[in-house]
């Protein structure tokens, strides 16, 4: 148990994350970021961000981006745990003391930020979760150079499916896009980058059926569905890698914080407040229809100013002394509202 109550926690490290430990840090707050093994969120896989505000001929690369919003946070004094936050006890007292496990250890603060941004979802089809990292890839940037000269399937309709598409043409003999209905939800800009790429097919609308392992190493076969006859089709790829959105990763706040029917942490209006006093949240785990790296940055912003001005304007309940100075009879005497499994 560390012995001293921080003013701020934030869990998660993407530009939501970020954002809030550089305010919070600059409000000499002196944050502490629980931001994981693979700090940085989503933008870690990306290639270039052409549409994040500053970066002009070219844009940046998502690597890039997030070390110098990571460094730009450390300029101010963020401290970094490069580890999981695996539990979180939460006080449902208004200046109350939250707790946040990472493994055995445990860091107390008066304000969470919760910022674990999203992860990309599954097919759920057979054979997607036993090809996985053997056929079946989630992440282009990690993955294309595996299937050079190969037949490469991107799965999806949107902006992420098309960015997927056009990266690995440049490594695939051909690309053929899947997506389950005739329209494409990507934006038009996308659209006709894709379209003018002659290795780019487009396969709709078909939903994929499964994944099977052919018979060398680069050779898989995906059973392909025709949306509207149910006619089946075997197709023989190198690969496939699905982008068909994300999901918010709210698993350690699951039934401890409101969350929505989809597991998006709900806050309160245009605030970043959730249910429980002095926990706020920000990013893809709240956003349902923008998720932009842009729009994470600004939610991790008000994350960090709600929660400045919920530490000026909360009266504290007093500091229970530490497990070191008094063993387990402290935690008997604060009892925290909830935990998580
Ligand atoms: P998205 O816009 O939600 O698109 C997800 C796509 O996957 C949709 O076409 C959807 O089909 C399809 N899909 C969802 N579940 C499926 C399932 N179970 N089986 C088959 N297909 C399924 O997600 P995204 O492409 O990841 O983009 C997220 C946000 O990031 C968007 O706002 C996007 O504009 C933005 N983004 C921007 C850029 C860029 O500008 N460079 C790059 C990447 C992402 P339906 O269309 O039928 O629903």
């Amino acid at each position: 148990m560390a012995a001293d109550v921080e003013n701020v926690i934030i869990i998660g490290s993407g530009p939501a994350g970020y954002t809030a430990a550089l305010y919070t840090a600059r409000a000499n707050l002196k944050p502490i970021v629980i931001e994981g093994f693979m700090w940085g969120g989503l933008l870690q896989q990306t290639t270039e961000v052409e549409n994040f505000p500053g970066f002009p001929a070219g844009g940046i690369d998502g690597p890039t981006l997030m070390t110098k919003m990571r460094e730009q946070a450390e300029d101010f004094g963020s401290r970094f745990i490069t580890d999981q936050a695996t539990s979180v006890k939460l006080s449902d007292e208004p200046g109350g003391i939250h707790e946040v496990h990472v493994g055995q250890d445990v860091y107390r603060a008066r304000t969470v930020i919760l910022s674990m941004g999203a992860e990309h979802k599954k097919l759920g089809v057979p054979g997607e979760q036993e090809l996985s990292g053997a056929g079946v890839s989630y992440c282009a940037t990690c993955d294309a150079a595996f299937f050079k000269d190969q037949v490469i399937m991107v799965v999806g309709g949107g902006d992420s499916a098309l960015e997927e598409a056009m990266f690995l043409a440049k490594f695939g003999r051909k690309v053929v896009l899947v997506h389950r209905r005739d329209e494409l939800r990507a934006s038009k800009i996308m659209q006709d980058r894709a379209r003018a790429m002659e290795n780019i097919e487009f396969k709709t609308p078909y939903v994929v059926e499964s994944f099977l392992a052919g018979d060398g190493p680069f050779k898989r076969i995906a059973r392909l569905k025709h949306a509207a006859t149910d006619a089946t089709e075997d197709v023989e790829i190198g690969g496939a890698f699905i982008a068909i959105g994300h999901e918010p990763q709210s698993e350690i706040v699951d039934g401890v914080i409101a969350t929505d029917d989809e597991g998006y942490v709900k806050v309160d209006g245009r605030s970043t407040r959730t249910n429980a006093p002095g926990v706020f949240a920000a990013g893809d785990l709240v956003d349902h229809t923008y998720r932009q790296a842009i729009t994470a940055a600004g939610s991790g912003c008000q994350a960090a100013l709600d929660a400045e001005w919920y530490l000026r304007d909360t009266p504290q309940v007093p500091t229970p002394p530490s497990l070191e100075e008094s063993g387990d009879l402290a935690e008997a005497q604060w009892a925290p509202a909830a935990e998580t499994a």
